[in-house]
């Protein structure tokens, strides 16, 4: 037996196999017919009709506009499909106990908010030199505001002014609707049940076999799974580095709600702290999307659905809940001899900011611009699993940090994660450049290789959890300070420019 690695060739006009038909198996169907059916590859997706798709994911970050732009589908095509909801960013409530701070909103911003961006830094960057100036982000934002009033983030043109955005979706639905466009762009969908997966002698992967169709070859494969972790891991060995000891969170119980009786519809995910973890809210056209993510080392399934449904008020409800198991951590390789591993597969961290289609979509792009520049050598192989495992990283310190930096007291589940100490370096320095007034942007410039998230998402954080030291001094002076009066007139003066959000969806519905 050789142990050649025989993937390092080149694979143009060759078969790729996708197995797994979930968000990422046709995201990743759909972004390969897309950019390579034309270089003459055949695309084959291989899905189980016993195994089932998670199911859940009903949010994104703004990264998931440039997606539909990429694949040449408008928001007027599939939103209407897929239930889809404008999101202008997260609000956190019940993370923080800090008087003033008991919640905050992370905003989506553009280059149009450069102008309150600067004015945040200034104020934030005093407070936290314990100098006493206003320093809470949801004055400074347009985002928040136009949440506030239900609106929709598309100004009109009189505003000058353009958002940044994400959206809410049914995720079967985009996975149907997905489907439909790779197909229809050759990508051959079969069903069938993996049983069997053969190795070549070289370590490569040779097939797998299913009842349904026998043996299917290719020459590259894509470990689309899920959990299941069925090529990557069951088969290639890859190591999973589990996040548990940083993220507690392994478990999940959803259940859906009614939309709200007055015909308004929220443009934003609430994110809301519970006793052992937290709770999304997020609308769709249709209805709700709740769910409980939390630690079962701390609460069993019993009493994590019911504080869910007190939470939402469904106690007595007979709508049925849905527990989910999560495996919050990552492989050590995303792609590996000629298997790439994306979505669930590859690795998960909790949904807290959202970010699990943002990195399908980064590593389906990352490894399609390293084909692109030069084929499979090692080194850029190397130089890609790098790179997804920095964006890993980087969305696990964000999405901890929320952790980290709460102030409840009222179990353990809280009191553990702000003791937590198992920080890396780039975290350490962050929280102590911070605690000690030093300059935050330029320790979030020399870390920008590992950052994911942007100094503003990362000044909001801090300042929106109140991470702030007691009884601040006054401002000199001749010190500038932002007035958060001026702030909210700022934004609120820009709220006529922005459309009901509920209308603006139906419109967009009717016209589709
Ligand atoms: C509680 C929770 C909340 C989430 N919220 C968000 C969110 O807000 N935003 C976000 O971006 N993401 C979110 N996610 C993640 C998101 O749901 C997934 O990243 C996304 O759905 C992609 O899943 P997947 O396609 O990798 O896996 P799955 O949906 O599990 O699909 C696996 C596929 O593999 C197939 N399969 C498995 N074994 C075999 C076999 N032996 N033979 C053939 N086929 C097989 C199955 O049939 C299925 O088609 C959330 C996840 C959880 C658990």
């Amino acid at each position: 037996m050789t142990n050649q690695d025989t993937s390092t060739q080149p694979i143009a006009g060759r078969s790729i196999l996708i197995v797994g038909g979930g968000t990422a198996g046709w995201m990743t169907a759909a972004l390969l017919a897309h950019g390579w059916a034309k270089h003459g590859f055949q695309i084959t997706l291989l899905e189980s009709d016993s195994i089932g798709t998670i199911g859940v994911g009903e949010g994104s970050t703004p990264k998931m506009r440039r997606f539909f732009e990429r694949i040449g589908i408008s928001e007027a095509e599939w939103m209407p499909q897929c239930n889809a909801t404008y999101k202008c960013g997260i609000r956190f409530p019940d993370w923080s106990t800090a008087p003033g701070y008991t919640s905050y909103y992370h905003p989506f911003f553009s280059q149009s908010d450069d102008g309150p961006i600067r004015a945040f830094y200034q104020n934030a960057s005093l407070r936290s030199r314990n100098v006493d100036v206003h320093a809470h982000p949801d004055d400074f934002f347009i985002s928040n505001f136009l949440s506030n009033h239900r609106l929709a983030p598309l100004p009109d043109e009189r505003s000058g002014y353009s958002c940044d955005y994400a959206y809410h979706f049914d995720a079967s639905l985009i996975g149907d609707m997905l489907k439909r466009y790779s197909t229809a762009r050759g990508v051959r969908h079969l069903i069938g049940t993996v049983n069997e997966v053969r190795v070549k002698d070289n370590g490569d992967l040779a097939g797998v076999t299913t009842p349904e169709h026998g043996a299917l070859d290719a020459d590259f494969f894509v470990d689309c799974t899920g959990f299941a972790n069925l090529l990557i891991g069951k088969t290639l060995g890859v190591p999973f580095n589990s996040y548990k000891d940083i993220l507690f969170n392994d478990s999940a119980v959803a259940m859906p709600t009614p939309l709200d009786s007055d015909g308004t519809i929220p443009s934003e995910t609430l994110s809301k702290a519970l006793k052992y973890g937290w709770v999304w809210k997020i609308p769709l056209t249709n209805r709700y999307g709740n769910g409980y993510v939390y630690s079962s080392d701390y609460i069993d399934k019993d009493a994590a659905e019911r504080e869910l449904r007190e939470s939402i008020g469904m106690l007595d409800s007979p709508v049925e809940a849905r527990h989910l198991k999560m495996r919050v951590g990552r492989v050590e390789k995303s792609w590996v001899r000629n298997c790439l591993a994306v979505g669930l597969s590859q690795g998960f961290i909790e949904p807290l900011e959202a970010t699990a289609l943002m990195i399908v979509q980064d590593t389906v792009e990352t490894f399609m611009t390293r084909y692109e520049q030069g084929g499979f050598s090692e080194r850029y192989r190397a130089d890609f699993n790098e790179k997804v495992n920095l964006i890993f990283d980087g969305v696990k310190n964000y999405v901890f940090t929320h952790y980290k930096l709460n102030s409840r007291s009222d179990t353990d589940y809280w009191i553990n994660a702000r003791e937590n100490t198992k920080l890396n370096t780039d975290l350490e320095r962050i929280y102590y450049t911070w605690d000690h007034g030093g300059d935050l942007l330029a320790e979030l410039r020399s870390q920008a290789a590992r950052q994911v998230y942007s100094p503003t998402s990362w000044f909001c954080i801090l300042a929106g959890m109140g991470r702030f030291h007691d009884k601040p001094k006054k401002p000199a002076k001749d010190l500038q300070v932002y007035q958060p009066a001026q702030m909210r007139k700022f934004c609120e003066s820009m709220l006529g420019h922005f459309p009901d959000h509920a209308q603006a969806l139906a419109r967009m519905a009717q016209a589709a």
